[in-house]
């Protein structure tokens, strides 16, 4: 491969291979490894040619194909290979490589891959032989390990899976560093090829010896007379008394990780298993990752500090002797008057109300650092501690509340119309520009459609009708109390395409409860939904979901808090897009129209295919349906209609919708699956945008 003179040849081992099988990654690449047997395929090298001259980058990636043609089917040679041309396919490529050092981070059990023999270099005639004896130095020891590197300079990242918890695996630190150490000195290499990282300062002399390592010291004494820059990780000024530091004198993440109790540890995780990878730290303004980070580029505000600030508070109230077991311990009242200072808790809660709970990095943390969940944990021990405001309530039991009024929508929103309301929702309760429940409600507008409404799962009664034709859908808070012309259109939508739609009958789903940590509350709410929709699920019907937040909680939340047990909610799109292709020609085929799809962030991340999913319900009907890249809204639930956050909102919606909305031209119509999304816009813009599948309802119309 080397001969073939390639701008870079990376390598991919199995480990890392069998981890992106499961990531969101897979879904760009998984389509190079997608003929019969390629789940065989292992480790990967990736090649690349580049060049200006698109004739030379050709003929050189014919011959290297030649070249692997002659080859393929010998012992010990390449299985295979596939050529990657255009620029998304090779982007793609380069993301599973470079996610590589998270995918790591998101191996299974308490050993986690820890980077301290990362990073050698040998030169590459015997990379070969040095990786087989790095091999074995971990096999002799038992360790598991994922590998990767750039082959063509011979440089090699090695991650062993240790538990540094665990004392008896912190001193294979040490063993592993001086076996590699020797290694590396036998084939010629250095310990730093890239990045000089790392506390293996202690072994300069030895690779530079005497000379050059006085001339290290001495350029070291130039720059940083004191010792201030980095100090004894590599050298220290010559003139200066201190001495380079020694792996074994260094107190390690495990030190502090191990003063948590091992049942605290694993019920908080997620936090514990962050490994600084920083992949979360992004500033594409049109990806979804951390929109809280992006607008105030203050770190205790990604997931990696919420993460890194959660394991702290976790260790301080274990030293406190604090229970941390269960929801139900508490963490005390303080009868002092409290500062961040004096209350490490409230630098906490600073980090964790800044996060939107829009759950980007669920699904795009390399490792799924869940900070939601995490948020949701903090809050409800740490309002053992702190009076909830009222806004708390309010918005983890709006559904309820909410549901109470539906009868009588027109009072609630007398009381809204209020002069004062506006005001007092903003100064005194902490809420801004609350929504008013529609009017007429849901109900009423289905009944006069012709859609049958159900006010209790009567399973006997169902069971002797005619299912064939049904769908049920169910009622989302959001959605069908506040935009109920939008909810009534998607339900009849699928009346229009020949189902019968059922509406069920409102259930309580607990988003809010869980995202403001009234965890108790929603373990009982998530029960007693599962309930009844697993007996409904029961008549073998699909039930469906309008809103995604909401019915990724079915499958998400529910599944954490219920012992692993999911409620089988569809999304529209996942059902629709499954089921679309096979009535091709029954469906009317709508013309043209110019429309874009404005996706839920939550929805984009936890369900890849989602995009392509509803590509292939508007296809169905002959349309296209244009994705646009685009970053989070804002508003994230009640996120937006928080007072305190207000501006953080505003400012996220004009990073990345805003300008999407603004560049449009004529005709353009954009739809969105979220109903916290349509309702940003709605503020922000005056302008209402449609649920995708209300558009194609109105054509059907
Ligand atoms: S939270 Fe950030 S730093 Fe931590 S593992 Fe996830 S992407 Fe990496
Ligand atoms: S949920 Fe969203 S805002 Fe919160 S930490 Fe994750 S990405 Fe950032």
């Amino acid at each position: 491969l080397v001969q073939a003179d390639p701008a870079a040849i990376e390598t991919v081992d199995d480990t890392i291979v069998t981890l992106a099988r499961q990531d969101v990654v897979w879904d760009r690449v998984g389509k190079f490894f997608s003929q019969p047997g390629d789940e065989q395929v292992k480790s990967i090298n990736l090649i690349e040619f580049a060049g200006n001259d698109l004739d030379v980058v050709e003929s050189q990636t014919k011959a290297l194909c030649a070249q692997l043609d002659a080859l393929i089917g010998q012992d010990h040679e390449a299985v295979g290979y596939q050529l990657a041309v255009t620029d998304v396919d090779i982007a793609s490529l380069w993301e599973l490589r470079s996610k590589g050092v998270g995918l790591l981070g998101n191996a299974e059990g308490n050993r986690r891959p820890i980077p301290f023999v990362e990073d050698t270099v040998v030169p590459p005639e015997h990379l070969a032989a040095y990786i087989k004896e790095f091999r074995q130095v971990l096999d002799h020891h038992g360790l598991e390990y994922g590998m990767f590197g750039h082959v063509d300079v011979g440089c090699l990242h090695v991650r062993p899976a240790l538990d540094l918890r665990d004392e008896d695996d912190e001193k294979l630190i040490r063993i592993i560093t001086d076996a590699v150490k020797n290694l590396v000195l036998k084939y010629g290499g250095v310990v730093w090829g890239e990045h000089g990282k790392g506390l293996r300062g202690e072994y300069m002399p030895e690779f530079f010896g005497p000379e050059l390592y006085s001339d290290l010291r001495r350029i070291k004494q130039l720059f940083d007379p004191a010792n201030k820059l980095n100090p004894g990780k590599l050298v220290t000024p010559i003139d200066h008394p201190d001495q380079v530091k020694k792996l074994d004198n260094v107190p390690l993440r495990g030190h502090r990780d191990r003063q948590i109790p091992v049942a605290v540890r694993e019920d908080f995780d997620v936090s514990i298993h962050c490994n600084g990878n920083g992949a979360c730290f992004n500033f594409d303004l049109d990806d979804v990752m951390c929109p809280s980070y992006k607008f105030t580029r203050d770190r205790i505000h990604s997931p990696k500090g919420r993460a890194g600030m959660m394991r702290e508070w976790l260790r301080q109230l274990t030293r406190a002797d604090y229970k941390l077991d269960t929801e139900d311990d508490e963490i005390g009242r303080l009868t002092q008057p409290t500062s961040p200072e004096s209350d490490f808790s409230l630098e906490v809660f600073e980090a964790m109300d800044g996060c939107l709970s829009c759950k980007a990095c669920t699904s795009m943390c390399p490792i799924k650092v869940d900070i939601p969940d995490l948020k949701a944990k903090f809050l409800n021990r740490f309002y053992t501690r702190y009076q909830r405001p009222l806004k708390d309530k309010l918005i983890a039991f709006g559904e309820r509340t909410h549901h109470r009024m539906l009868p009588v929508p027109f009072l609630y929103n007398a009381g809204v119309k209020l002069p004062f309301y506006d005001r007092l929702m903003r100064n005194v309760v902490g809420l801004v520009d609350t929504p008013q429940l529609s009017s007429p409600n849901y109900q009423s507008r289905l009944a006069k459609a012709g859609v049958q409404v159900l006010k209790e799962i009567e399973l006997s009664w169902l069971r002797a009708c005619d299912l064939s034709k049904v769908i049920f859908i169910l009622p989302d808070a959001i959605t069908s109390f506040y935009e109920a012309g939008t909810f009534v259109d998607c339900v009849l939508f699928f009346k229009r395409i020949g189902y019968e739609p059922i509406v069920t009958p409102f259930i309580e789903n607990g988003k809010g409860q869980h995202v403001k940590g009234f965890l108790q509350e929603f373990r009982q709410t998530a029960s007693q939904a599962a309930r009844q929709l697993n007996a409904l699920s029961s008549l073998g019907r699909p039930i469906i979901g309008i809103d995604p937040a909401i019915t990724l909680t079915y499958r998400e939340e529910y599944r954490m808090y219920l012992d692993r047990q999911e409620v089988d909610v569809w999304l529209a799109q996942e059902w629709l897009a499954n089921e679309l292709p096979h009535r091709a020609s029954t469906l009317p085929q709508l013309g043209k129209a110019d429309v874009a799809l404005l996706g839920h962030c939550g929805e984009k991340t936890s369900i890849q295919a989602s995009g392509r999913q509803w590509q292939a319900v508007y296809k169905a009907f002959g349309l296209e349906l244009e994705m646009v890249k685009a970053g989070c809204c804002g508003m994230a639930g009640a996120f937006g209609h928080e007072a305190i956050h207000y501006e953080e909102s505003k400012g996220i919606y004009e990073q990345s919708w805003k300008p999407k909305l603004s560049a449009a031209g004529p005709g353009r119509q954009f739809v969105a699956t979220g109903a916290s999304c349509r309702s940003q816009v709605q503020r922000f813009e005056g302008v209402e945008l449609a649920h995708p599948l209300q558009f194609l309802s109105r054509l059907l119309g």
